[in-house]
């Protein structure tokens, strides 16, 4: 069994923040983090979906406070989830609205563990600073972290203006596009700024630039882990649908994080008519784990299949194990610790088979087209047993629940 080195990888050290008693940034491990899509108002449906999203693997759960129905509503979901054993904290994402409904619902305010902030979309003029300076002081009078979360779809105009102005007169103007990802940075640390000033620690501060574009995402986060030593959430914003949005997630997301840049991280997917919403979260956590940087659930390798595999049997051993491990975890993570770094290679012939399934602690390599119907099985880079007959899946199943008693298990030496 191979061991992966991850050591590659320095990450960039931040003050870190604690939310709702989990730490972010510092040492801490880079945190996977939601949002819901439910009407917050709709109290029963965002309960069912934060909890759904919690139980997933979602560390903090964002969900939007946008009118006093909400605002109102959200004492009572955090009730109705900590009734139910779910104590993720929750974030409420507030825009236009956000210094009256603190002000005026501190029930919500009190079961908010954070508040977003998003310095483009909280007044304009005089009433911009008076009304980012009211959240700021709710947030240091509860003891709550903040987000500023800047987004390209939202950056705030005057600012963008002013830095266009000044580089329209200066000696060597820059490209428009340039100055854009300057003034999200500049939107970012100078809200920070102000906010400490106005008494809210570093600490309680998590900043965030997003964006749509790979590159643009890419060359500001850069540019803000130059400038500040801030708790910084990764997301590409309004990534997409299906297999678009998780590359493109993938692509800005894997760039910065290779350069220890991100304390915690959205995949911000558009789920299809009726699908999950937890998908995100398992995108989320696939891109840390097979990056090296943080263990969730036991992964399986699978090879793609060709010409000398005329079955399905492989695929569907494949998934089927895949999505059994990844259902186990919730009872798993405090039964079997350390299981979530087990690798199980499911192969679908001899080609390739028997070498990854030494590299994984439990593989199979099935039998292809033309090979004697047999399976071997390997167990730690030792061939244990070679499996026959019409319920080779079954059994492979049942010797990776064994396994996982057997090296994660209580006692185990695991
Ligand atoms: S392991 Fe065998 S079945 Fe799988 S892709 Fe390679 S050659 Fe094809």
């Amino acid at each position: 069994m191979s061991s992966r080195p991850t050591d590659a990888i320095q990450r960039r050290r931040t003050v870190p923040v604690t939310i709702g008693g989990i730490q972010v940034g510092g040492d801490a491990p880079i945190r996977v983090q939601s949002m819901t899509n439910t009407d917050t108002a709709d109290i029963k449906s965002t309960v069912t979906q934060c909890a759904d999203l919690a139980r997933a693997g979602s560390e903090f759960v964002r969900i939007t406070v946008n009118n006093e129905s909400a605002a109102a509503a959200v004492p009572t979901i955090r009730e109705r989830l900590d009734a139910l054993g779910v104590g993720v904290p929750l974030i409420g994402d507030f825009h236009f609205n956000g210094h009256r409904l603190l002000s005026d619902y501190p029930a919500c305010a009190e079961a908010l563990a954070k508040y977003r902030i998003n310095p483009g979309n909280v007044g304009r003029g005089e009433k911009r600073d008076s009304q980012f300076a009211t959240m700021v002081e709710i947030a240091c009078r509860y003891d709550r972290p903040v987000r500023i979360g800047v987004n390209w779809g939202s950056l705030d105009p005057e600012l963008v203006v002013r830095m266009m102005d000044a580089n329209a007169r200066s000696a060597a103007p820059k490209e428009a596009e340039v100055v854009m990802r300057e003034a999200m940075v500049e939107s970012a640390v100078g809200s920070a700024l102000r906010a400490e000033e106005l008494g809210l620690p570093k600490g309680h501060i998590i900043l965030s630039c997003k964006m749509s574009g790979v590159q643009d995402l890419i060359a500001v986060y850069r540019m803000l882990a130059e400038r500040t030593d801030h708790c910084l959430h990764l997301g590409l914003t309004e990534a997409g649908m299906g297999s678009k949005g998780i590359v493109a997630s993938t692509a800005a997301l894997a760039v910065l994080l290779q350069e220890g840049i991100g304390d915690t991280i959205r995949v911000s997917l558009t789920p299809a008519p009726g699908e999950s919403r937890t998908r995100e979260i398992i995108v989320a956590q696939e891109i840390l784990q097979t990056m090296g940087l943080r263990p969730f659930a036991p992964m399986v390798a699978a090879c793609p299949g060709c010409g000398r595999t005329t079955s399905t049997v492989f695929q569907e051993l494949a998934e089927d194990i895949q999505t059994y491990l990844r259902e186990q975890m919730p009872v798993w993570r405090d039964t079997h610790p350390g299981v979530e770094t087990m690798q199980v290679a499911v192969m679908g012939c001899v080609v390739n088979g028997p070498g990854e399934s030494k590299h994984a602690n439990i593989g199979i390599s099935l039998p292809g087209t033309g090979e004697l119907p047999s399976a071997p099985v390997y167990i730690d880079g030792q061939k244990v047993t070679t499996l026959k007959g019409a319920d080779i899946a079954a059994r492979f199943k049942q010797m990776v629940d064994d396994y996982v008693v057997e090296r994660y298990g209580p006692g185990a030496g695991g």
